[in-house]
């Protein structure tokens, strides 16, 4: 039990009531921060090292008191006191350390490897300001720095620092570590972020520019710096290869000190390559490796040994290829090992599309993944199926055994006991705590189908939720909403394949249909939230057609009342945290074939939204799940349009002459939209949309609308419903992170338990 009165009382000589929220916040960090800091750190033998880019972490606060078993306590002694835990939170900033479902994906793992008591580090980087944080203006997207590290904060530093080689210089590291408690656990792992002490805030200007060039001011400063020139991408490499030397060092001498003599590492250690950016390890590795007196040949072998390889993606956008002279003019020590890596593969393998280095000399490096990997899984059960027929098919073939699935999975601490805790606890009064830590209990909750009064408190939770959302953009964004209207939410990157368009195209449908005098029974609000890329203009132009037209709906009394469309600013953790348990209708529309998993799926599934989607990523098993009934699946399923890729036949403008599509196109340059626009964005758009629409909006979209229309009318039949949310609460347990995890374990990494 802890006593937070005693507690701040010897801060601040005051009682609870007296206390800002400020005060109240750095307490709560103190104590939380001692609370995981007499757990012991997990010492079992071998250990996984998840290196990845991104940790979308979140704030902590309260997923640490959770994890601690202290929440329920602190948050009562709190409410004694009349302070509400939701206000101590705000306090605290989000660490800007992911991008999106990668790396919310990387934290979820972190939470259930802890959890499961496996011995487990995240290693990554210490960007000062990550990601650009997202403001609207002028109904656009302007980026500016995040900055979310305070004096006091999450992060201890270390004692542990490295060299790191370099073309011209040598860099140190200093390490920071965060704790990561597991749910009610004895021990607790770590996130390792590495930094640098010279990076200097002070260089940036306009909003995100920087001197790409000067490395030892700007190295840690961003995630995804605009690599859209030389300079950029070099820095990325630069990026890369600081984090995996880091962490290849780190995992050696964690080894030895533990009693290896590196001949038996893979008894030590396994690296969990996430995504392709880490992959530099294999040959850092290498190097590291021989430098200490092994063969390459040994090396080689041992490397392999411990590597595995995590596929997030088949566009080929995101399938990295540094140019050997990139690579040369910033780790050149590193090049003869990967030419050798690739003269071995060559020699095996006459066939090109299996080589590392290509003609171009592009160095290709999921392909250095696979050969010298001994696992490579996709991240649902579609996504690896497509791996596996199309999309690595020559990998497959040549190493069948190599490829396996790990559906992903969320983590039920933060998406269900934070972000919903209404849901939570009544949950727990109904099928006890079992599920806490076996998720698959939760369908005991199907028992209750026919019971009315667990209808009539789930509606009382949603519109607790949808209240606590409303204050939540009330504060943070000054738009109000209306909390009896229908939740329809999509939140996720701006990307045309996630295909946010085809969700505006449906707002102006629904807006020319209450103008043509059919109002809805029920009004409805459409949230969209998410970041574009800097240098991705169409989907800068995605936003900006968002905003248009939620300010020209709103403006316009005749509509407004029925419908509503809200940009979140910012998306980010703490939004979802808000605006999932909110949720009526979950979108996840992306073009068949092209989203590998998504996770918000899963969270919006958990928190009794329905979704409306596509066959695609884990859309597919959820669907297998719950049923027909229980779910809205529209669209061209993968295999066709695998197979309009492959003809080329696809043609949007056939679409867009059809007579329920041209009008609505149409509206995007219409003068009524133009007003609130910017007309260059707007043309350009509509442009897209007819001439290429690679993405294929316009394929879907007429079936889209119609089963969105089916949806909605079906909201108001409260009744069946409640039925179905209550079977998408129930068949959720399988995606629980803890079950991916232990998968994970089971098949690739061999954790002791
Ligand atoms: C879960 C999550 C994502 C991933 O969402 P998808 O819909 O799967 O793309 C992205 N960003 C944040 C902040 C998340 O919490």
């Amino acid at each position: 039990m802890v006593n937070l009165q005693n507690f701040v009382q010897e801060l601040y000589a005051k009682r609870i009531e007296d206390c800002s929220k400020e005060e109240l916040y750095y307490a709560l960090l103190s104590l939380t921060k001692q609370a995981s800091g007499v757990l012991a750190a997990n010492s079992k033998k071998k250990k996984v090292y998840y290196i990845s880019a991104e940790f979308l972490i979140g704030k902590l606060l309260s997923n640490n008191l959770i994890n601690l078993g202290i929440y329920d306590d602190v948050k009562r002694q709190l409410s004694d006191a009349g302070k509400d835990l939701l206000e101590v939170e705000d306090v605290e900033l989000e660490p800007s350390l992911g991008n999106g479902g990668l790396g919310r994906l990387a934290a979820c793992f972190l939470d259930s490897i802890a959890t499961l008591g496996l011995n487990g580090d995240g290693v990554g980087l210490n960007y000062h300001f990550g990601l650009f944080q997202q403001l609207f203006e002028n109904n656009q997207q302007k980026a500016v720095p995040n900055a979310w590290i305070t004096p006091d904060s999450w992060l201890t530093p270390s004692k542990i620092a490295y060299e790191v080689p370099f073309a011209h210089f040598t860099l140190t590291s200093k390490l920071y570590d965060i704790d990561v408690p597991g749910y009610k656990t004895a021990t607790k792992n770590r996130l390792r972020l590495f930094d640098l002490g010279s990076v200097d805030d002070n260089i940036i200007y306009d909003g995100i520019q920087f001197d790409k060039q000067d490395i030892f001011r700007n190295l840690t400063l961003f995630l995804y710096p605009d690599d859209s020139n030389r300079e950029g991408e070099l820095l990325r490499i630069f990026q890369q290869y600081f984090m995996v030397s880091n962490a290849a060092q780190l995992l050696i001498d964690e080894a030895i000190a533990k009693g290896s003599n590196l001949y038996d590492l893979a008894d030590y250690a396994v690296v969990q390559i996430n995504d392709t950016h880490p992959s530099l390890v294999i040959p850092e590795l290498i190097r590291l490796l021989t430098a200490r007196g092994l063969s390459f040949d040994e090396a080689v072998e041992i490397v392999s040994s411990i590597t595995a390889y995590t596929n997030h993606t088949i566009l080929a956008e995101a399938l990295e290829k540094w140019p050997l002279e990139f690579l040369r003019e910033v780790v050149p020590h590193l090049v003869p090992i990967i030419e050798e890596l690739d003269r071995r593969v060559k020699a095996n393998h006459p066939d090109p599309a299996v080589s590392i280095i290509d003609e171009y000399g592009r160095v290709h490096m999921a392909h250095m993944d696979i050969h010298y990997g001994f696992s490579v899984n996709g991240v649902a059960a579609l996504h690896t199926e497509i791996l596996k027929s199309s999309e690595l098919k020559v990998f497959f073939e040549l190493y069948p055994e190599k490829f396996n699935n790990k559906t992903n999975g969320i983590t039920f601490r933060r998406w269900l006991m934070h972000a919903n805790p209404r849901l939570a606890t009544y949950l727990d009064e109904l099928l006890g705590h079992g599920y806490h830590h076996n998720a698959a209990e939760l369908e005991k909750f199907l028992d209750f189908k026919d019971d009315l009064s667990v209808k009539a408190e789930l509606e009382e939770i949603k519109r607790h939720n949808k209240r606590k959302l409303m204050h939540h953009l009330e504060v943070n964004q000054g738009v109000t909403i209306n909390p009896n209207s229908i939740f329809d939410i999509q939140i996720k990157r701006m990307h045309e394949y996630k295909r946010q368009q085809m969700n505006v195209l449906y707002v102006i449908h629904k807006y020319l249909d209450i103008k043509a005098g059919n109002i809805p029974a029920t009004p409805i609000t459409v949230f969209f939230g998410g970041k574009a890329a800097p240098a991705y203009t169409i989907a800068q132009d995605i936003i900006h057609l968002i905003l248009a037209l939620s300010e020209m709906i709103a403006n316009d009394a005749e509509v407004s009342p029925h419908l509503q469309v809200v940009m979140v600013e910012n998306y980010n953790v703490t939004a979802a945290t808000f605006l999932i348990p909110a949720a009526d209708i979950s979108e996840q529309i992306s073009l068949a074939s092209k989203e590998a998993s998504g996770t918000g799926n899963m969270k919006f599934m958990l928190n009794g939204a329905l979704t409306l989607g596509t066959d695609d990523g884990a859309n597919v098993e959820i669907h297998e799940l719950v049923g027909d009934d229980n779910i809205y699946i529209f669209g061209e399923d993968s295999q066709s349009v695998i197979d309009l890729y492959a003809k080329g036949d696809y043609v949007a403008e056939q679409f867009y002459k059809r007579p329920a599509i041209k009008p609505l196109i149409d509206f995007i340059t219409n003068e009524q939209l133009r007003h609130y626009g910017n007309d260059e964005r707007l043309y350009r758009l509509h442009h897209e949309l007819i001439n290429k629409d690679w993405f294929m909006t316009l394929l879907d979209l007429e079936d889209y609308i119609k089963v969105k229309e089916q949806m909605l009318a079906d909201y108001d039949n409260r009744d069946v419903w409640l039925d179905k949310v209550i079977v998408n609460i129930a068949k959720a347990g399988f995606f629980s992170s803890d079950r991916t995890i232990s998968d994970y374990n089971r098949d690739i990494w061999h954790l002791e338990a």
